[in-house]
């Protein structure tokens, strides 16, 4: 078995590497659960740093998980600290990535499943329809709800996306979904270009 690990990190765009793959790239406001969603799903504890690592969270982080196949690791959006002149940055960065990438073939995103499809999850959506991506929208932390109140929450953003995005509960502390994650992003990075 391939194990997926760190292959690069950009703040410029100069920096991505060869456009020559397949990549599947996650998204989700800081805090949502994404590294943490990416180490339980590459079954790599560790491999994406958490939020109170600092540093590479505000950059593009690309993971290999198999031959010409990546992870693209993008930073999360929202903390309220910082300074606007970083947050135009990384939009600039971000709208880049995702306007040029000719290697992107889909898009997760995450969200705290008792806070989900704020206003950067809709953003990322409209940009993946734009672009026909297909995404697949991951609502973590379900550990923290009931079976019932995640089961109505599930269906309450199935209804409200509809067919923008494919949908899943999942929680890395728990592992519930790992399985059915795992296999939307290996459909996705096997997808044609
Ligand atoms: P990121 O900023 O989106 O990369 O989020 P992190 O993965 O760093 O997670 C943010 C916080 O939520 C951390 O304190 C994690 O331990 C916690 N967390 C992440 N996923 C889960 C989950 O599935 N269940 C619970 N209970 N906590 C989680």
């Amino acid at each position: 078995m391939f194990i997926a690990k760190f292959l690069q990190s950009a703040w410029q765009p100069g920096q991505f590497p060869e456009d020559d793959a397949t990549e599947v790239a996650f998204a989700g406001r800081s805090n949502a659960g994404k590294s943490s969603a990416i180490n339980a799903i590459l079954a790599r504890p560790g491999l994406a740093r958490t939020s109170k690592t600092p540093g590479r969270t505000q950059l593009i982080n690309f993971f290999e998980v198999a031959p010409a196949q990546r992870v693209v690791d993008l930073p999360g959006y929202g903390f309220a600290k910082v300074p606007i002149k970083m947050q135009q940055h990384w939009r600039e960065l971000l709208t880049r990535y995702f306007e040029t990438r000719q290697s992107l073939t889909g898009l997760f995103i995450i969200m705290d499943s008792r806070r989900p499809l704020l206003d950067f999850d809709w953003q990322m959506l409209d940009w993946a329809k734009a672009r026909h991506l297909s995404t697949h929208l991951v609502l973590t932390k379900t550990d923290k709800l009931s079976r019932s109140e995640a089961a109505r929450t599930l269906a309450a953003v199935k209804a409200e996306t509809q067919a923008l995005a494919t949908a899943q509960l999942f929680s890395a502390t728990t592992k519930l979904g790992t399985d059915e994650a795992r296999r939307v992003l290996d459909e996705m990075l096997t997808a044609r270009r």
